[in-house]
């Protein structure tokens, strides 16, 4: 039998290849450079035209760039309203940013536990730790997955909720035929590196909501406006701006919105690639007993941003950390998404404990995330399945 690397075996690929990486071509460089050669760095042109393209990709009716993902979460948290005292339902497979925005309103976040098999929030999880607390549910697209709308949509409607996704891994997948992005009340986008579109850093909320649009842009930049209709006194003249709020500075600058901008073109080339590796993963695995693929609701179209390779222990000699370490010395470079938010010790000094979500903690023992990115070639991608299927073969019960 072929012997594993970590066994004193020849690892099945010399270079290392990792979990993510971005891709930036030609068009992107010049788009950076012509910004570098403008007048503005930031506040300028470049936003609008970045905000203008989000809402065509996505089909939301506005967009509000800002400076990263967790911003996106933390102004939407604000514009829905999360104040102290109030609740905040999300899942604890997930960033941390999920949650830590309803701490930063001084919200409580609540953990609803997944679905065993997607893997994304469970709707009966969120009915039933529903009180007159909550505020709003942050609903995460694990893997790009979009998370059950229809029935989130519902439920949260009838118990007056703001529905936000937090759709970092989101951007290129539909629900029902619909982009999400145009559907839940505020949908959250990240553009770090690792992502599927990226501007280095940046975040952006859509949504269909004038209302929630007015309040993010507010949000956005230090609760100052210089739309007079929304000014308390009369205007002393050109120069004039007034803060009716307490917001933040969360602005993007125009240098990584035209990297944004750039990269949007390149989506459709983005979601196709990806979707391929997804498919040709899923088929071999799902001819593996000891693993389990991630099920798909039929109503997503999804864009992949993380491919989990989902372990049964049970069924093998060694545990995830092992089957880790044994696909790193394969040169598989692997990652894990995500610890249990609440497992982190700030969190247990709130006072969360575990056993909590006890499908989200089995899942967590039990996944790798396997490379999955735009310029993975076919032989990297046959690399990951002969290292996945070699570890296997020799530690099967
Ligand atoms: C990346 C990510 C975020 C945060 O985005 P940043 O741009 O890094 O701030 C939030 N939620 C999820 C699920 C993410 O993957």
């Amino acid at each position: 039998m072929n012997k594993p690397a970590i066994c004193g075996g020849t690892p099945v690929r010399k270079e290392k290849i990792f979990y993510g990486h971005q891709y930036i071509d030609e068009a992107d460089i010049q788009a950076v450079v012509e910004v570098l050669k403008s007048d503005y760095l930031t506040c300028g042109p470049k936003i609008a035209e970045a905000e203008k393209k989000l809402c065509e990709v996505t089909g939301a009716k506005y967009a509000v760039l800002c400076s990263n993902g967790t911003a996106a979460l933390h102004i939407a948290c604000l514009a829905a309203g999360v104040k102290q005292g109030d609740e905040v339902i999300t899942t604890p497979i997930t960033f941390a940013a999920s949650a830590n925005c309803a701490l930063y309103c001084g919200a409580k976040p609540v953990f609803a536990d997944i679905n065993e098999e997607t893997y994304n929030i469970d709707p009966s999880n969120v009915k039933a730790l529903t009180n007159e607390k909550t505020k709003a549910v942050v609903a995460v697209d694990f893997t790009g997955q979009s998370v059950e709308l229809d029935e989130l949509l519902v439920h949260c409607r009838k118990h007056g909720i703001a529905l936000i996704e937090d759709g970092a891994h989101v951007i290129g997948t539909s629900y029902k035929g619909q982009k999400n992005g145009s559907i839940a009340d505020m949908t959250t986008l990240s553009f770090h590196p690792v992502k599927t579109v990226t501007s280095g850093e940046g975040g952006a909320v859509l949504t269909n909501s004038e209302e929630y649009y007015k309040k993010l842009l507010l949000y956005r930049a230090h609760g100052i406006t210089r739309d007079e209709s929304q000014m308390v006194h009369e205007s002393d003249g050109p120069w004039y701006y007034e803060q009716i709020d307490l917001g933040m500075n969360y602005r993007m600058t125009d240098i990584q919105a035209a990297l944004l901008i750039s990269q949007l073109d390149k989506l459709p080339m983005f979601s196709a690639r990806r979707k391929e590796i997804v498919k040709v993963y899923d088929e071999a695995f799902s001819e593996i007993p000891e693993i389990t693929v991630q099920r798909e609701i039929p109503e997503s179209d999804t864009t992949r941003h993380l491919y989990i390779l989902r372990i049964k222990p049970e069924m093998l000699s060694i545990d995830r950390k092992q089957f880790f370490d044994a696909l790193a010395a394969e040169n598989v470079c692997c990652n894990v998404h995500y610890i249990p938010t609440y497992y982190f010790p700030y969190y247990e000094k709130l006072g969360y404990q575990k056993g909590l979500c006890p499908k989200a903690e089995r899942l967590y023992e039990e996944m790798i995330s396997l490379p999955l990115y735009y310029a993975m070639t076919d032989e990297d991608v046959e690399d990951v399945i002969a290292a996945v299927k070699k570890i296997v073969a020799y530690f099967r019960k």
